[in-house]
């Protein structure tokens, strides 16, 4: 069978709008498609390829495994998720860790534990949920409905009640908002999907405090920031506050589905028998994927390999603006950067992605007006140096057109 894009447009859900080329191959941080022709990954499988494509220790992982044990369910425990939860509350704040097969998963975990707690520990009326505009924490409709586009979350019907919105970076506002009716407040460390948005240290500082003196439980959604992409292995390890509830998806198993909660061990308490569950969280093949990959990023080579690129990024970046005169600002961390359009080139963030894409170039964007890239936590610094040349071109094909 001939597999092409229009084919795609047949057979598929129109929800997605993919780029035309289809890759078949991908080896580091350079893929193949079907026609043979080669491109840069400045996106990283939307910052979740963190040690790039078909790494071989990963690729070893997996077929170990996949010759061993594929499933079982959550009727029987196994060996690879045992020592993954080991080693991530070894490595963090958690004593506990539920696993689910995605981000949008961990984090519907983690909304229920937080309502199940302050149920368990207050009563009925501590229901509240605050989160942040142009926060992004998945598409199950509590988490889409948590997360801050309305745009993204209208037009399926009534939504969970009880989750309010306020300004990221706001601290005022949150401490107009947030009560002793609050049980959680959800935030990025890092936002993501919203456009790049770092917080600043009084704001998480203050979130935290806020957080403490109402009983409200502190969740951070790392599925983007988290496993090595800020320098650190998780974003709150460099920003001096503590979160009640983790959760981690993305980078965490390297491209093969994987999702996680962490949490302490009196929170994890309200999870008791039948409360929740995934069949197949846990999944002996993603966990054993996962824990090589943790493995690997938390080493001290890798994770301040990721501090140098990121300086390497926005040297050339900065030599690239200085010629065309495009961005307002470089922002992120580490390996999630991005480039947020100046007033010429307001919402056409797009634009720039299908140029790159013409050179050869995978990027993301996000938002209308930030061109967003996640790459590999280890791509080779030849590759980087070659993928922002092909940068420059889709710019001044933007630029001069
Ligand atoms: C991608 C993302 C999610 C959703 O993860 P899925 O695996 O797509 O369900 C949740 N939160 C953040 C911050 C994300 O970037």
């Amino acid at each position: 069978m001939k597999v092409t894009r229009e084919l795609f447009d047949q057979v598929m859900v129109p929800n997605y709008n993919p780029a035309q080329m289809i890759p078949v191959k991908g080896e580091g941080s350079r893929v193949w498609d079907q026609d043979g022709n080669e491109y840069i990954d400045f996106a990283g499988g939307i910052a979740v390829n963190a040690l790039g494509h078909c790494h071989p220790e990963l690729v070893a992982a997996l077929n170990e495994q996949g010759g061993k044990l594929w499933h079982l369910s959550n009727v029987f425990t196994n060996e690879p998720a045992i020592r993954l939860a080991k080693k991530l509350t070894d490595l963090t704040f958690a004593d506990r860790v539920y696993f689910a097969n995605s981000g949008a998963e961990a984090n519907e975990a983690a909304l229920k534990l937080a309502r199940r707690y302050a149920l368990d520990h207050y009563g009925e009326h501590k229901d509240q949920i605050i989160s942040f505009k142009q926060g992004f924490h998945g598409r199950t409709f509590f988490t889409v409905t948590v997360g801050g586009q309305a745009a993204y979350s209208d037009g399926f019907g009534p939504k969970p009640g009880a989750v309010d919105h306020v300004d990221y970076n706001d601290l005022d506002a949150l401490a107009e908002l947030i009560s002793d009716r609050t049980c959680a407040v959800m935030m990025e460390p890092l936002q993501g999907e919203g456009g790049i948005i770092s917080p600043t240290m009084e704001f998480v500082q203050g979130v935290r405090e806020l957080c403490d003196k109402h009983n409200a439980l502190l969740i951070f959604d790392e599925v983007q920031a988290g496993v090595g992409r800020t320098g650190h292995l998780y974003a709150y390890m460099g920003l001096g506050v503590t979160p009640d509830i983790l959760t981690t998806a993305k980078s965490l198993g390297g491209g093969f589905p994987i999702g996680a909660m962490l949490t302490t061990e009196t929170i994890a308490a309200s999870l008791k028998p039948g409360t929740h569950g995934s069949t197949y969280g846990g999944n002996p093949l993603a966990c054993a994927v996962a824990e090589r990959v943790l493995d690997i990023v938390n080493s001290p080579e890798v994770l301040s390999g990721v501090l140098a690129k990121e300086q390497l990024f926005r040297e050339k970046l900065g030599e690239i603006n200085q010629k065309y005169h495009v961005f307002s600002e470089i922002r992120g961390k580490g390996m999630l950067l991005g480039c947020a359009l100046n007033e010429d080139y307001k919402g056409r963030a797009r634009d720039f992605m299908m140029a790159a894409t013409e050179q050869h170039l995978m990027c993301l964007v996000a938002g209308a007006n930030v061109i967003r890239f996640a790459p590999s936590l280890v791509i080779p610094d030849e590759d980087i140096l070659e993928g922002l040349k092909r940068f420059e071109k889709a710019i001044s094909s933007v630029v001069n057109a």
